[in-house]
């Protein structure tokens, strides 16, 4: 490796190693690595998956694909020799974000495992320029600037394949970028890219995200919307739904010819999993694409719905998307011919409104579409999947039940433990062998160690380091200095009411006036925020600014600053997750029961060995049925008495607010002159107004429960030993979130692939 990368430095840049740039340093090893890719075999099979999906939160790359390359060992090494750290070069290189949260993470993790398991199976999706956007605070708040990830070398590779997309007035001509997915020690998939040479960056300026919507050549691909969770009825994401899709079904089409494959059996050689609705219209688009190759309606509609599978990933009502049938005449009218004919076929079999595609006010529901022209429906968590059955897609069930399954998600762990946590895996592969990283099962070998305090120590130790770090680089880059002896709490995750971040802000508020009260905490605690906003979600931004408010206040209070401090970490992503989620003593997964559909932040910081403390929501559930009751701290109202609650509208948080002394005390701090000082008075009142009489996603009836709990988890914390065993627990039993064990799942019940 060494003589290879010397070679390469010199023929680029005239130079050795130690006297190259980090960057240039970045350059070769991004070109050493792509040729490793490309020398390595494509996965086959007789059978084809194509997972379609808006988002694929990758992350960095390098240190990745060095891994799954069996190279990141070589490298390290070879640099070492040079005093060079390989994450100091890792810096060099920009984050693609091609992802809100969640959602796009996961189908970065499922390739990951899809490859790893020697499955044949590409992703697909677009190419967006600028990503999501970059987020930074100014006067405590979220300011949205565009953040331009493509530099001159990149991982994408330009392909020779272009398709024509036609849309009302015009037709596009498509580009394509592949990256290549290498398998953990395997073969490589890849991910294909869409995009549009005519895109024109220069229609955004640099101190905002605003373009102009109306050019769609110009900015088809410009920017990914930043919504995960709300939908708002945007011409433009239905341009880039439909261009995504019908360069997928091309593409798939086009794969299927030259290995001259019967399309009437096109079920027998591809499957798509449809990620979420966004790639929804690729049920029509493929119809009509079979139908210009000559098959009847019958015959198209007969093999598609044998071909396409749909993953549901939420339960918010408002997000789930309906289009105006107005809406697609306008951008493509030559759909709805066939989208008409799947409605008409529903209305002939089922009266009941509530399944039918195209509704009284001429919407079109794209869930409803997959999951009547769809062979498999899934939930991404067993309670999930059961509210899904039982309430939110009831109907459906009761018509199509062997539809119907759970594939509780995943994450990968050689991004999340063997890369994010080098000094952890270490350990792991020394007391439970090196096959953990195919064999996630093998983790539970740690449990012979729960008392072993010698063990018990060494993680004890391997936090702290992990947490001198995560300060090290808090200093760096952000230039916030907290102290690796506090206990580290930490929520990262989009902002959203349901996922509660003002819980969590309400009890900084108490544990503030604690103090201040003169009770001071047994140790010091340092809260963590991070996430980002959607730029049109108002009380999402007045919460960060809350947050924001409250880390000058305690910043500035010399009584509260040594015992308590809050931050929130700028543009949470990827990078920052992974050096934020070693550090954690403690997990924040505090969503309303019954809203969160899995959430995988907390798979990841329970492999890393922090332990959750969260409602019974998502996979929480089944984190809890893992470790046991004496491992996890489970607080607040359970599912089923939500979904009463939402169903007989039977909560009102000013009965809390003015029954509960407590409560009201805190709520209004919000909006006490030590906050609104800081604060932008406009902001503070309206969150404060939105807690009292509305606070739809019910955080002040899990308030109290909240506090006391997490009071009880920082007094637990003091019992080192026994909190030690806790999280060597958590990563012994983590195994079953393995996103290999999901795309197992996958394919034995869905794809069938090889
Ligand atoms: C894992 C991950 C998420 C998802 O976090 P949840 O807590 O499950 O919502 C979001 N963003 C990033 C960058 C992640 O790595």
């Amino acid at each position: 490796m060494e003589e290879r990368l010397e070679r390469l430095l010199k023929e680029r840049f005239g130079r050795g190693i130690d006297n190259c740039t980090k960057i240039e340093i970045f350059d070769a090893l991004m070109e050493i690595t792509k040729e490793e890719l490309n020398s390595r075999p494509r996965i086959q099979g007789k059978k084809k998956l194509y997972y379609i999906s808006a988002e694929f939160l990758i992350g960095k790359l390098l240190s990745n694909n060095l891994i799954n390359l069996g190279l990141y060992g070589q490298v390290e090494e070879t640099l070492e020799k040079h005093k060079i750290s390989l994450s100091e070069i890792e810096e060099m290189e920009l984050e693609p974000s091609l992802g809100n949260g969640g959602l796009g993470r996961l189908a970065a993790c499922f390739l990951d495992s899809i490859a790893t398991l020697g499955l044949p199976g590409d992703g697909v999706g677009l190419n967006y320029h600028f990503g999501l956007f970059r987020q930074e605070f100014f006067h405590n708040k979220q300011k949205e600037v565009k953040n331009p990830w493509i530099s001159q070398r990149s991982w994408l590779e330009k392909q020779p394949e272009s398709f024509r997309v036609p849309f009302k007035h015009f037709t596009l001509r498509s580009e394509l970028y592949d990256i290549v997915v290498p398998g953990y020690e395997n073969g490589c998939n890849r991910l294909h890219l869409f995009d549009l040479d005519t895109v024109d960056e220069t229609m955004v300026g640099n101190e905002n995200i605003n373009f102009q919507k109306e050019n769609i050549r110009k900015n088809l691909t410009l920017f990914l919307y930043p919504d995960d969770s709300d939908v708002q009825g945007q011409l433009l994401r239905i341009y880039q739904q439909y261009f995504m899709v019908s360069n997928a079904a091309q593409l798939i089409l086009k794969e299927c010819q030259e290995k001259g494959l019967d399309l009437h059996r096109l079920n027998d050689y591809v499957v798509i999993q449809i990620n979420d609705t966004h790639p929804s219209l690729v049920i029509p688009e493929l119809i009509r694409l079979l139908q210009e190759r000559g098959f009847t309606m019958d015959e198209a509609i007969r093999v598609v719905e044998k071909t396409c599978a749909y993953t549901n990933h939420t339960i918010l009502a408002e997000a789930l998307e309906k289009w105006q049938i107005s809406y697609l005449e306008q951008v493509v009218p030559h759909l709805l011919p066939i989208i008409r004919e799947l409605d008409a076929r529903v209305k002939a079999r089922y009266s009941d409104p509530r399944v039918q595609i195209i509704d009284e006010t001429q919407r079109v529901h794209m869930a409803h579409m997959d999951i009547h022209y769809g062979f498999s429906v899934n939930g991404v968590a067993a309670l999930h999947t059961e509210i899904l059955k039982n309430s939110e897609l009831k109907p459906f069930y009761d018509i199509y039940p062997e539809k119907f399954n759970n594939k509780t998600n995943g994450i990968t762990f050689r991004r999340w433990l063997k890369y994010c946590n080098p000094q952890l895996a270490a350990l792991v592969e020394r007391l439970a062998g090196k096959d953990v990283w195919k064999d996630s099962s093998q983790l539970e070998r740690l449990l012979e160690y729960r008392k072993d305090k010698k063990v018990l120590d060494q993680l004890e130790k391997i936090k702290r380091d992990n947490k001198k770090k995560l300060c090290r680089y808090l200093y760096e880059t952000q230039n916030l200095s907290v102290s690796p002896d506090s206990i580290f709490d930490i929520q990262i995750k989009r902002l959203h009411e349901y996922k509660r971040q003002q819980l969590n802000a309400l009890y900084v508020i108490h544990k503030y006036l604690e103090i201040k009260n003169g009770k001071k905490p047994q140790r010091p605690v340092t809260v963590l925020f991070g996430g980002k906003a959607a730029p049109a979600y108002t009380i999402a931004k007045d919460i960060i600014h809350l947050i924001l408010c409250l880390q000058q206040l305690l910043e500035a209070d010399p009584e509260v600053s040594p015992w308590f401090r809050v931050a929130m970490v700028e543009n949470y992503n990827v990078t920052r997750a992974s050096k934020l989620i070693p550090a954690a003593d403690i997990s924040q997964q505090i969503s309303l029961a019954s809203k969160e559909a899995s959430g995988t932040g907390n798979m990841k910081f329970m492999l890393n060995g922090a332990v959750t403390l969260g409602t019974e929501d998502g996979a929480n559930v089944e984190i809890r049925d893992l470790v046991g009751e004496d491992n996890i701290y489970i607080f607040g109202k359970k599912p089923a008495e939500v979904i009463r609650l939402y169903d007989e509208k039977g909560y009102n948080p000013r009965r809390y607010y003015e029954n509960d002394p407590q409560i009201r005390e805190l709520v209004d701090f919000i909006i006490s002159e030590e906050v609104m000082r800081l604060g932008d008075p406009v902001c503070l009142e309206r969150l404060h107004h939105e807690l009292v009489s509305k606070d739809w996603f019910m955080t002040l009836l899990d308030l109290e429960e909240y506090i006391k709990v997490r009071d009880q988890v920082y007094r637990d914390y003091e019992n080192r030993d026994a909190w030690n065993e806790k999280a060597l627990v958590n990563i012994a039993k983590a195994g079953f979130f393995s996103s290999d064990r999901t795309i197992a799942e996958y394919n034995r019940d869905i794809w069938h692939l090889g």
